[in-house]
């Protein structure tokens, strides 16, 4: 079945075509700059060159319009007719409490979507858009959503709740909801099919670390912990994301500039993290060029997110009473050598040895750790869209 994978941002969309069962990856585009003058269309058909189509797209439907378009273009598409898509499978950031896996959407389930829009204000709407549109172009088309948040429903409840008043949870559902769970799902996988052992046995820590940043602890198959929370502002320090503060600190900074709450949560989202403590940037290839030529605040930023990484990992160990696999992932995890080996250093009381030769590589599945390492540390590069895909097909193939 030839699948349609899209990921919809505010402004942004990006998509895959794979041929589940069959070659995989068709193609693979992006879409920038909608509703912004100066949009344009990015795609590649797999093996061919790249086509750029500059063209004004007002709106998530004009978007999808064009991608319909490329994916039908004699020189550049892989698919003939509109019919050849058995289905469409939509990343969703936010399921709520409702959603604990992925499921085809119907009126009802954007009904819900919708109502939990407030819980994810930046990113269920485009979510929504994304859907709507490709339903309004393709309406015989089933579309399955695959949730950011439906991995970590089985994260206990002592796990997933703050200590606040236990009204403000059964009145707003303020609680941990954690993100990125599709990638965190996969790489598991992964590691317990590169350990040659079942899922559903092993313990794993899975560290995606890209713009965005989570750790999540993955017991006997199912989370049972991760560090984001009600929102993806929660704990590691990321690109340009503070991570767990004092709250305190946020009423602070406040009344001393003069600015509002909201305003002081937007600077901790987009002014913080790496870039707030370097000033240099939010890229870690620019932190470690900069690190290497000696400034000093940019040293200080890796410092801070290393550790912060550190504590999740020991505070995941102590959760899960061992660990037999740490598992690296996105941008950062993928491709930092230096991060990773910074991270992992001095960690060897817990059981984690990294191999700094077989450290030194990019991108590729494979074992990281020195062999007498209890914990084995590996790579997985994360491959989202193959999951929504997966699910996709499972739950079309079953109606
Ligand atoms: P997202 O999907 O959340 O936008 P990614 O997972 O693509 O993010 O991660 C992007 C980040 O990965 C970049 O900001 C950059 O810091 C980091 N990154 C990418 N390549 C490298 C590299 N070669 N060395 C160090 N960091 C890298």
């Amino acid at each position: 079945m030839k699948v349609l994978v899209v990921n919809c941002g505010s402004s942004s969309l990006k998509y895959q075509v794979l041929e589940m069962g069959g070659s995989g990856l068709l193609a693979k585009g992006i879409v920038e700059r909608i509703g912004i003058p100066g949009s344009f269309l990015k795609h590649e058909k797999v093996g061919d060159d790249k086509m750029v189509l500059e063209v004004e797209m007002k709106n998530h439907k004009d978007a999808i319009a064009h991608v319909l378009e490329a994916l039908l273009n004699e020189d550049h598409g892989v698919l003939t007719s509109l019919d050849e898509l058995g289905a469409v499978g939509h990343r969703v950031v936010h399921g709520g409490e409702k959603y604990a896996s992925s499921v085809l959407i119907t009126e009802d389930v954007v009904q819900v979507l919708e109502e939990c829009s407030d819980l994810a204000p930046l990113h269920n709407p485009p979510n929504i858009l994304g859907i709507k549109a490709c339903q309004e172009l393709m309406p015989t088309t089933p579309m399955v959503g695959v949730f950011d948040t439906a991995f970590h429903q089985t994260v206990p409840k002592e796990a997933y709740l703050y200590a606040i008043p236990y009204e403000y949870y059964e009145k707003y559902q303020v609680r941990k909801y954690g993100f990125h769970g599709t990638s965190h799902k996969y790489v598991a996988e992964r590691a317990a099919a590169m350990m040659g052992k079942a899922f559903n046995e092993v313990k794993v820590i899975t560290c995606h670390l890209g713009n965005g940043a989570s750790c999540a602890a993955v017991k006997n198959g199912v989370c049972i912990d991760t560090s984001m929370g009600f929102t993806p502002l929660d704990g590691l320090v990321m690109g340009t994301r503070s991570g767990a503060i004092d709250p305190a600190v946020i009423i602070y900074i406040a009344e001393k500039e003069g600015i509002t709450a909201d305003q002081v949560i937007n600077i901790l989202n987009k002014k913080s993290g790496v870039l707030g403590i370097s000033g240099v940037s939010s890229d870690f290839r620019d932190l470690g060029q900069a690190a290497e030529e000696g400034v000093e605040r940019a040293v200080l930023a890796l410092a801070v997110y290393a550790l912060r990484v550190k504590t999740y990992i020991g505070s995941y160990i102590a959760e899960m009473n061992g660990a037999d696999a740490l598992v690296f992932t996105a941008g950062v995890g993928e491709n930092d050598i230096a991060m990773r080996e910074l991270i992992c250093k001095d960690l060897d009381a817990l059981g984690i040895k990294i191999d700094k030769e077989k450290n030194n590589i990019r991108g590729e599945e494979t074992i990281l750790s020195a062999d007498d390492s209890k914990i084995k540390i590996l790579l997985v590069p994360t491959n989202e869209e193959l999951m929504i895909a997966r699910d996709t097909v499972e739950i079309v193939e079953a109606l």
